[in-house]
């Protein structure tokens, strides 16, 4: 059973010019990014109040008319079983007609195909931390300070590329490729993710978006520079 944080999020900005319902799966996340603002509260906090999918139905469908997609997040929301996310996502969208985007790491493809097949997510948004498929085993220490994982070789890396590649191919007007500015990172990052997407759509005749985000420090963080 999946459980989801219990404050859902109506939101105007996620999707420009597309009113959606943003909601947390409390799921955990095999990563530690650079200062990730939902560290404590989504994956480190035990929830000992949390909605099930019978909870999100009852919203869903009573507030129906308030938004055009429904968001997923974590955490990494792809760490559900595949069993349950098919099962909550099959009763979403046999209740609501409404497009259904999952944000992700693309950490697990194979549960992304899964999903694609059944047709029950209509986009994927991944999130590029680095220009991936420009790092080399010397970029141990970069993959750490920015992903919160040490690495012994390219293994994982290989499958999110192969993640990226697989939305690109599959896209069908709402899947998104986007990083954050990390401050540490130059400009020149953001670019090369920016040219490798064009690369990927140019290939699979695509026009996906790739958009490079500020970087908020998390509240109470002092900025620095
Ligand atoms: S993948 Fe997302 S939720 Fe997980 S640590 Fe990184 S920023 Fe935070």
């Amino acid at each position: 059973m999946i459980r989801y944080y219990n404050k859902l999020i109506l939101s105007l900005s996620e999707i420009e010019g597309h009113p959606s319902l943003l909601i947390h799966g409390l799921t955990g996340c095999m990563f530690h990014c650079f200062k990730c603002f939902n560290y404590e509260e989504l994956i480190e906090k035990k929830h000992e109040s949390y909605y099930t999918i019978k909870d999100l139905l009852n919203y869903i469908v009573k507030q129906q008319d308030l938004f055009e997609y429904i968001l997923f997040s974590g955490g990494e929301f792809m760490l559900a079983p595949i069993e349950d996310l098919i099962e909550d996502l099959t009763k979403i969208k046999a209740d609501v007609d409404k497009k259904i985007i999952i944000y992700t790491t693309g950490i697990a493809l194979d549960k992304m195909k899964t999903l694609t097949d059944l047709n029950l997510v209509d986009g994927y948004h991944i999130d590029m931390k680095l220009p991936y498929h420009l790092l080399s085993s010397d970029d141990k220490d970069l993959i750490e300070m920015t992903m919160g994982i040490k690495v012994k070789d390219l293994t994982l890396i290989n499958q999110l590329i192969d993640s990226i590649k697989f939305v690109v191919k599959n896209d069908q007007g709402l899947s998104q490729i986007r990083s954050v500015k990390y401050p540490f990172l130059d400009e020149s990052a953001f670019m090369e993710c920016k040219s490798f997407i064009n690369s990927l759509n140019d290939l699979y005749n695509k026009n996906i978006t790739y958009e490079a985000h500020t970087f908020i420090y998390p509240e109470g963080d002092k900025e620095e520079g």
